[in-house]
């Protein structure tokens, strides 16, 4: 069977599961780009972004389940976005550039090994944490705690802007720390959003004890991005108990924010005073060394080579976010290795004006309130009032949705953008429409057009 055949064959499969219009949004335009029969990866073009994070996050295991009954050598499944503005490789061609192309890089397929029981991601390691005077002192800080677990420096809180490494440290901690004491030592890793969503679960089911002992029967809490936990009573109250429980067993708790306890307004004073009692560190910015460095040990990671004046090019002019420096390395590894294109300097611009385009083309709630309520035809009023009338509650649920899905906007903020209601209301709300869109061809269309219109500005 030639590749073409094989994905056909997993389409065909496909569309018997899911509805028509998500089938037709989403995979229509899929190819199957490359089989490596090596190491058994295989490699999924999708058209765009979207359309990449919408399938491997939603119809991932339903492709590789159908791709395993196929074809019993296949291992996994990577997803790349071939751009819309060039036509993707016959299959034909793709195999020719496979021919060419240096090894398979190793690195999504770890990525996608994320442990269930502690959270963490194998990917993120100390060793592949480039170290300069921008975090030196939270690698430090965090080497200090892998050497001494919930002694040193507790809790541990690191803040910093976007893309500049905080997961990635705070997950390598968790990683170490597994690492030096094996089964010893019970690494939890959460992001703020999913001990949220666990509270709030636990809250509806009465399985309060569930989350107590998921959270506080284990030795090193690591907590990311704990700016959205502020602001609702039940969650923060419940994060205090854990936090105090774990504390006075010094247990290990390290946390991440975008900014330090004293800029989080919704933060509750007794949190606060407990964070600033430990030990607060900052990332900033990496200079052009640190990003360099951060670029060439990406690129020896997967095992393949990247022309120095171009690598400096890029660690010259993307500063501001490590995110966007890998994004516009991939693109420029993505021309290499499928397309069989040398990266001009001239090419090079282009690919950094897009990733930045793409980054800076961020669509907004105030984007989102606009075009649902004029695609629905309501009053942005209507969102947010109290309303409960039957066209007014389906817009907003939308809106909520999207909020969600496209820009990542947490629970309790959604909720307060929209007539200051409770997170638990946000949260029925994308769960309700996600699964409608499954179900309800015309809201899928609906949702698929609003979402285009958000995108082309
Ligand atoms: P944040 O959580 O601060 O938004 P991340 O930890 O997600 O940022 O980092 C964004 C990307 O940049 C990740 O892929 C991460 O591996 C990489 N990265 C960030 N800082 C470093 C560093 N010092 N060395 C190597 N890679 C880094
Ligand atoms: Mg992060």
């Amino acid at each position: 069977m030639t590749i073409e055949e094989l994905w056909k064959s997993v389409l065909g499969e496909i569309e018997l599961h899911i509805s028509r219009p998500n089938f037709l949004t989403w995979l229509k335009q899929s190819h199957l780009m490359q089989k490596d029969d090596k190491n058994g990866v295989v490699l999924v073009g999708l058209p765009n972004n979207f359309a990449k994070e919408w399938v491997q996050g939603r119809y991932h295991k339903l492709i590789l389940g159908s791709l395993r009954s196929l074809d019993g050598s296949i291992k996994s499944v990577d997803y790349v976005v071939t751009s819309s503005d060039t036509a993707p490789l016959p299959v034909a061609a793709a195999s020719r550039v496979r021919a060419e192309a240096p090894v398979q890089s190793q690195e999504p397929l770890l990525e996608m090994a994320v442990d269930p029981k502690t959270g963490l991601s194998p990917r993120y390691t100390l060793d592949s944490f480039i170290v300069g005077s921008s975090n030196e002192l939270a690698h430090a800080a965090v080497q200090a705690i892998v050497a001494d677990v919930g002694t040193k420096y507790n809790p541990l809180f690191v803040y910093g802007g976007v893309g500049l490494g905080k997961t990635h440290l705070i997950q390598a901690a968790g990683n170490a720390i597994q690492e030096a004491y094996h089964a010893k030592v019970r690494v939890l890793y959460v992001t703020s959003e999913r001990f949220i969503n666990d509270v709030v679960g636990a809250l509806r089911n009465k399985r309060m004890e569930d989350v107590k002992r998921k959270y506080r029967d284990i030795d090193v809490l690591i907590v990311d991005d704990i700016q959205f936990i502020g602001g609702k009573a039940a969650t923060e109250q419940e994060f205090f108990y854990t936090f105090n429980t774990l504390y006075e067993h010094n247990k290990q708790i390290i946390i991440s924010s975008d900014r330090p306890p004293s800029a989080i307004p919704t933060l509750e004073e007794r949190l606060r005073s407990r964070f600033e009692g430990g030990m607060i560190v900052d990332v900033s910015y990496p200079d052009y060394e640190v990003r360099l460095a951060i670029l060439k040990t990406k690129i020896q990671l997967q095992g393949v080579s990247v022309d120095e004046k171009i690598l400096s090019l890029i660690a010259e002019k993307v500063q501001k976010n490590i995110r966007e420096l890998e994004g516009v390395l991939n693109k420029v590894l993505f021309y290499q290795q499928y397309r069989g294109e040398r990266v001009t300097e001239r090419k090079l611009e282009t690919i950094i004006s897009e990733v930045a385009h793409v980054a800076s083309r961020n669509i907004t709630a105030a984007d989102i309130m606009k075009t649902v309520s004029e695609f629905y035809d309501v009053l942005p009023d209507e969102l947010t009032n109290r309303s409960r009338k039957k066209e007014i509650v389906l817009p907003r649920q939308v809106c909520m949705y999207l909020m969600r899905e496209l820009i990542s906007l947490s629970y309790p903020h959604i909720g307060e953008l929209l007539g200051k209601r409770d997170h638990t209301t946000a949260i029925h709300a994308y769960e309700k429409i996600l699964k409608a869109l499954h179900s309800d061809a015309a809201l899928n269309q609906k949702v698929v057009r609003i979402t285009e219109k958000l995108q082309n500005g």
